[in-house]
């Protein structure tokens, strides 16, 4: 029933804050690190995207803690003994492999995108869409980042959502408004 999801949601979402509360994202401000997992979630239940009226709980959850075992000590153990196998496989088909260097992992995500579960595309274009929605702002900006280095972001993540976007059109669309007026203030 509604009642149980929207309390099992909830509670997924104070897990994952727990999970991330010692870190920050890089924006100029610092703010807390949920704020991104939770635009992610908000993004695939919202009105625009093709999720709605009825976002599967499975694929929220797993947008809320999709940088966990990125980004935390969080383990896939964890997350199997707390949110079962559906939430714990999106999440890892979400996360880099640790053991390539930054330059592989972003061509890993490239090429490994069109082949994911229909339920990692829609948290894999939903993560790029908060990332680009705070590079989009100078004060969602991580601090230091030149324009150069915001337009390859731009190009990457294209190539990226590209092999996505066949589950979302909804956020498809959002995307492409994004890359279309991606013209930076400098
Ligand atoms: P990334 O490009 O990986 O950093 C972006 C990531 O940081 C996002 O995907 C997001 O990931 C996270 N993030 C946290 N806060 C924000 C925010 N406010 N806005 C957007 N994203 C945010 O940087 P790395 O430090 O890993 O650098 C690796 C790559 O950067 C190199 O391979 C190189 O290609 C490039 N680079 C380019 C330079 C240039 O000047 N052109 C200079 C240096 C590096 P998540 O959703 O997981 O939190
Ligand atoms: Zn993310």
């Amino acid at each position: 029933p509604a009642s149980t999801n929207v309390s099992e949601l909830l509670a997924t979402a104070h897990w994952a804050a727990l999970a991330h509360s010692q870190q920050r994202r890089k924006s100029g401000a610092q703010p807390a690190y949920i704020q991104h997992p939770l635009h992610v979630a908000s993004l695939l239940a919202a009105p625009a995207s093709s999720l709605h009226p009825d976002p599967p709980l499975e694929v929220l959850q797993a947008a809320i803690l999709h940088d966990t075992v990125e980004d935390t000590h969080v383990t896939e153990q964890d997350l199997l003994e707390r949110f079962g196998p559906v939430v714990t496989r999106i999440v890892l088909e979400c996360s880099d492999d640790k053991d390539l260097n930054k330059e592989q992992r972003k061509q890993a995500q490239i090429d490994s995108a069109p082949h994911k579960s229909d339920q990692a595309k829609h948290v894999k274009l939903a993560d790029k869409l908060s990332n680009l929605t705070d590079l989009m702002s100078p004060e969602g900006r991580p601090a230091g980042w030149s324009v150069k280095r915001i337009q390859e972001y731009f190009i990457w993540a294209k190539r990226v959502t590209d092999g996505c976007v066949d589950v979302n059109p909804g956020l498809g669309a959002q995307l492409d408004e994004i890359y279309r007026s991606a013209t930076f203030e400098h």
